[in-house]
């Protein structure tokens, strides 16, 4: 198979590329081929059914997934995604991607995803509160506390998050604080944890910037994906004085080579429900926003934005990945041979589930953290984590995703050497 043609098929089957990623990672750092086979597959792989009455009097059954990969550090971590075209094996996927990450931020996590097949966008408000209360009723013996903690991820937000926690505390009878995280406020979520994963993203790209003697006010970044993250974080590169060249969302993209006004941006699409049309700017395609002269790219919306097809034309010298699986492995070769400095989502977009460990431990303590506080806690872990994988990747002359990779998996699998295989 030529490596366009891997990349092809990878495409279809994230979790072909997630076992790809960790096989190379294996074979780099000679991981005992016991372990490789234990951890290619994922713990638990939960399928539900989920029938909702919906407004017009009928029922419809959606498809729901929770997956756990690893347990061996901890409880199972990880979000609840939305998306009419979510499978079971980009779960699986994105469960074990999860581990990676917890891993290397040093959290005392193991990986977990969950899905519901369905399009947020068009279910009225009520009809998502029920599919979200029986997803969870569904689900119910999985998660808890001690066990597998969902939070937010595409197509679902603090308000799924509430209804989570509420269904789940009525039925044991009590709140559990500890069960999800990305709550509302008002419920014991976090302060700093909306923001969370833009914030680790604006750390990542900082520190990088600063070993290449740049700063903010000097780069020019594309942004693909205007949701949680891809519009907090430009709103805090904009507060850096960086200059935002190019934003999107599923409509295209919007540029202008001089800087995008990002209030202006946040405001239009809060009005129009799009980017498109923003004063002031250019109409591109999201595939024209990948390949656009910028310093940075920062892919923020959904998997394998950069493959083998478009990463010979990718202009930036650095790519930090918001969005997790944004490249494939195709992709990842090409950049690599062209010397893009790739900041892998692990690093990248971990900044979400620092939060998320920070509002769990606060639950379970019932103690309430400052903001100074979480950001501070926040930029120590982050920028610990990719100094270590900085230094990795200079001591193995790797890439930084190599790297990264590596220190996750070689922790979890010291764990589980330390723990055993019982019985
Ligand atoms: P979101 O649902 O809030 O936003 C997704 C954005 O991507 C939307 O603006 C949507 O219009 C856009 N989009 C969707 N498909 C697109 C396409 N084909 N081309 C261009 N834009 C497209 O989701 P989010 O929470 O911002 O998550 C974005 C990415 O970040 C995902 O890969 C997610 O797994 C990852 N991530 C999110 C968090 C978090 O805390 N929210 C944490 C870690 C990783």
């Amino acid at each position: 198979m030529s490596t366009t043609e891997a990349a092809t098929h990878l495409r279809e089957n994230p979790y072909a590329l997630a076992r790809a990623q960790l096989q190379r990672v294996a074979d780099t750092f000679g991981v005992d081929p016991n372990l490789v086979a234990v951890l290619s597959e994922c713990k638990k792989t939960v399928e539900v059914s989920v029938p909702v009455a919906m407004d017009d009097g009928t029922t419809k059954v959606f498809e729901g997934y929770r997956v756990v990969h690893n347990v061996t550090r901890g409880p199972a971590k990880g979000g609840i995604r939305y998306h009419p075209g979510v499978t079971r094996d980009e779960v699986k996927a994105l469960a074990m991607w999860m581990t990676w990450k917890c891993a290397l931020m040093g959290l005392p996590f193991g990986g977990a995803k969950g899905a519901v097949v369905c399009d947020p966008k068009v279910l009225a408000p009520d009809e998502l509160e029920r599919l979200t209360r029986r997803y969870t009723t569904e689900i119910i013996n999985e998660i808890g506390p001690e066990k597998d903690i969902p939070a937010p991820d595409v197509g679902t937000n603090a308000q799924v998050m509430a209804w989570i926690f509420d269904t789940y505390s009525m039925n044991v009878g009590h709140s559990v604080l500890g069960v999800v995280t990305g709550k509302p406020l008002a419920i014991g979520g976090s302060v700093g944890r909306d923001g969370a994963t833009a914030r680790g993203v604006l750390y990542c790209i900082r520190t990088a910037l600063q070993k290449e003697g740049r700063r903010f006010p000097d780069t020019r970044l594309a942004i693909q994906g205007f949701g949680n993250v891809g519009r907090n974080l430009a709103r805090l590169l904009s507060e850096e004085g960086a200059r935002v060249i190019a934003l999107s969302d599923t409509r295209g993209a919007v540029v202008n080579q001089y800087g995008i006004d990002v209030q202006a941006a946040i405001a239009h699409k809060s009005e129009h429900g799009a980017l498109e049309g923003l004063p002031g700017t250019e109409e591109a395609t999201n595939e024209e926003l990948i390949e656009l002269e910028c310093d940075v790219l920062v892919p923020a919306a959904l998997e394998q934005a950069i493959t083998a097809d478009n990463a010979p034309r990718v202009k930036a010298h650095m790519i930090c990945e918001a969005a997790n699986g944004a490249t494939t492995p195709g992709g990842d070769e090409i950049l690599e041979d062209r010397g893009v400095l790739v900041l892998p989502d692990v690093v990248a977009n971990a900044g979400g589930v620092v939060v998320s460990y920070f509002e769990w431990v606060q639950g379970l303590q019932e103690y309430f953290w400052k903001e100074y506080e979480v950001n501070a806690k926040l930029n120590d872990i982050v920028v610990r984590a990719f100094e270590e994988t900085w230094s990795a990747r200079e001591r193995f002359g790797t890439s930084m995703r190599m790297a990264a990779y590596g220190l996750a998996v070689q922790r979890v699998a010291e764990a589980t050497v330390t723990r055993g295989l019982y019985p």
